[in-house]
């Protein structure tokens, strides 16, 4: 029986260490925190319980496919809905969108905002819909660890298809002109660490999954997926050891052999790295056995950082619902102060979370459990007392909009900035979704799922393929025990 460590219990980290137990290896996961899940912990406070990050349970059929891989589902440990309305775009006091669940609802909320965008709607639609289905089914599978892998005549053509080399600005500009339509079309690519002009139009997929495939809650919180992937993963046999903190990766004969942590020394066949990639490469391991020297990291363009509110509210807030997103600034200056000109925005968007909205286990009786995430550049130095500023601006533009006081209602608050992103998950940079989907940073393009130099390290988790969100996580950790299993068997 041949043995794993796997270093991480986010969602890469899990996955591949079930693949792994499933496929005989014996397995131990090394955690530097308390508690498994990565990103995606959970904390209770003064009966309050707050998912720490993802929020949006989209692409259901991932996570089914997960489950089912081991014979199980989703539904075997937790219950999932699909909201309805899915979520909230606010643009303004008094001009917000209720975003239907329904398709024929969607279309007609189109056509009342630009007349005739509807029948596009539906063209556009067919094209994300193959994206989807080619994208989610064969692309985000592959290693990438070879351009051999691609070189296929039916797979080129998919790739051309599927518009790899046109920018995902121009293809929705072909189909819609209404700014508040293109703003909505570009939502799921912004939050998840991208900018439009950038970025593929293969991820018009993204609005598949949200316009036809939904936006779903597990009841109980974001936090069940990772109650289930552990009970799954301990059922199959792996060994968690939270509180251990990896030092070092020790080489010899260029191969690990030993994982020193900050309570004992490990040993196994096969090391798979969950945690932040750069991290792993740059801190773990001695400069000759690493994949990326620095300055090919200083040129790789960061998803964003967050500054992320906590907020308990001793009453029901009125007119927000599950998901809100706040747009009533403007869209561009926020994107340039992300990317091209990285900074503290003026006027930044934000993303407001009402859990409670749904779920009365997540805050006491009569109460609201409240999200706020502002995305902003990785890397941009912080105070205090910017934190607060912009605690002060997101509250006030709340209340503006909702028309119902709420500062004087808080009786939690904590909040999480890019440096608790580095303590919490040696982060690098800071950032909160790995690395962003450029056409640059795209599939071979990525850091290598492999160590070229050592021979037993493999990588996965949001920095390397398929890249960042809960399901493409999932997926790379499959796609890493895959290679694993294909490389040194058992
Ligand atoms: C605020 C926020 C909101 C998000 N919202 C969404 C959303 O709504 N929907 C969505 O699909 N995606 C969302 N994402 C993205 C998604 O959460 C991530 O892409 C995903 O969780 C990443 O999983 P991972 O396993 O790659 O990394 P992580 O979850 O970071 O796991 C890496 C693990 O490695 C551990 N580690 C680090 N260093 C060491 C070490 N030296 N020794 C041992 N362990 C170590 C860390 O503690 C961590 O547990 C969000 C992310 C954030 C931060």
């Amino acid at each position: 029986m041949k043995s794993a460590i796997v270093i991480g219990s986010g969602f890469a980290g899990l996955s591949a260490a079930t693949h792994l137990a499933d496929h005989n290896f014996k397995v131990t996961l090394l955690e530097k925190n308390d508690s498994p899940g990565g990103r995606a912990r959970i904390f209770k406070e003064k009966g309050f319980t707050f998912d720490m990050g993802p929020s949006w349970y989209w692409m259901p059929d991932v996570f089914e496919r997960y489950f089912n891989k081991f014979g199980k589902s989703a539904s075997d440990y937790y219950k999932l809905i699909r909201l309805d309305p899915s979520y909230k775009v606010i643009y303004g006091k008094d001009d917000d969108l209720s975003i239907p669940a329904n398709y024929e609802m969607y279309r007609n909320m189109f056509e009342a905002i630009e007349p005739g965008s509807s029948k596009n709607l539906d063209k556009f639609l067919k094209q994300a819909s193959y994206k989807y289905e080619q994208g989610i089914n064969k692309l985000v599978h592959k290693p990438s660890r070879s351009i051999t892998e691609y070189i296929n005549l039916k797979l080129l053509f998919d790739v051309i298809r599927m518009d790899i080399f046109m920018s995902y600005e121009q293809h929705i500009k072909k189909f819609f002109r209404h700014e508040k339509i293109l703003r909505l079309m570009e939502f799921p690519i912004l939050f998840l660490g991208a900018v439009a002009k950038n970025t593929p139009a293969l991820y018009s997929l993204m609005n598949y999954a949200d316009i036809k495939l939904g936006t779903w809650y597990p009841m109980g919180g974001m936090n069940k997926i990772i109650e289930a992937m552990v009970q799954l993963a301990k059922d199959k046999g792996v060994v968690f050891k939270t509180g251990q903190e990896v030092m070092k990766l020790e080489v010899d004969n260029n191969k690990i052999d030993s994982v020193v942590t900050s309570k004992g020394i490990f040993k196994a066949d096969v090391i798979v790295a969950g945690a932040d990639y750069h991290h792993v490469d740059s801190v773990l391991l001695d400069t000759q056995y690493r994949n990326y020297n620095e300055d090919y990291w200083s040129k790789k363009v960061m998803a964003p950082s967050a500054v992320i509110y906590y907020l308990g509210v001793n009453k029901k807030v009125k007119n927000l619902l599950h998901h809100n997103l706040f747009f009533d600034a403007d869209f561009s200056s926020h994107v340039e102060e992300i990317y091209s000109n990285p900074g503290w925005p003026d006027k930044p968007l934000f993303y407001a979370c009402v859990p409670s909205v749904t779920d009365s286990t997540v805050a006491p009786d009569g109460m609201e459990n409240l999200f706020i995430l502002i995305p902003v550049a990785s890397g941009i130095e912080e105070s205090d007392e910017i934190i607060e500023r912009y605690y002060q601006q997101v509250i006030n533009r709340i209340e503006a909009y909702t028309g119902d006081k709420i500062k004087d209602h808080i009786i939690y608050k904590r909040s999480f900035t890019r440096k608790d992103f580095i303590t919490n998950y040696n982060s690098y940079k800071g950032n909160a979704y790995g690395l962003a989907n450029t056409l640059w940073q795209t599939a071979i393009l990525k850091p290598s799922i492999k160590n070229k130099k050592v021979k037993n390290l493999y990588y996965t988790g949001q920095l390397t393929v398929p890249g960042p969100g809960v399901p493409p996580s999932l997926i790379s950790g499959e796609v890493v025990a895959k290679e694993v299993i294909k490389d040194i068997g058992n």
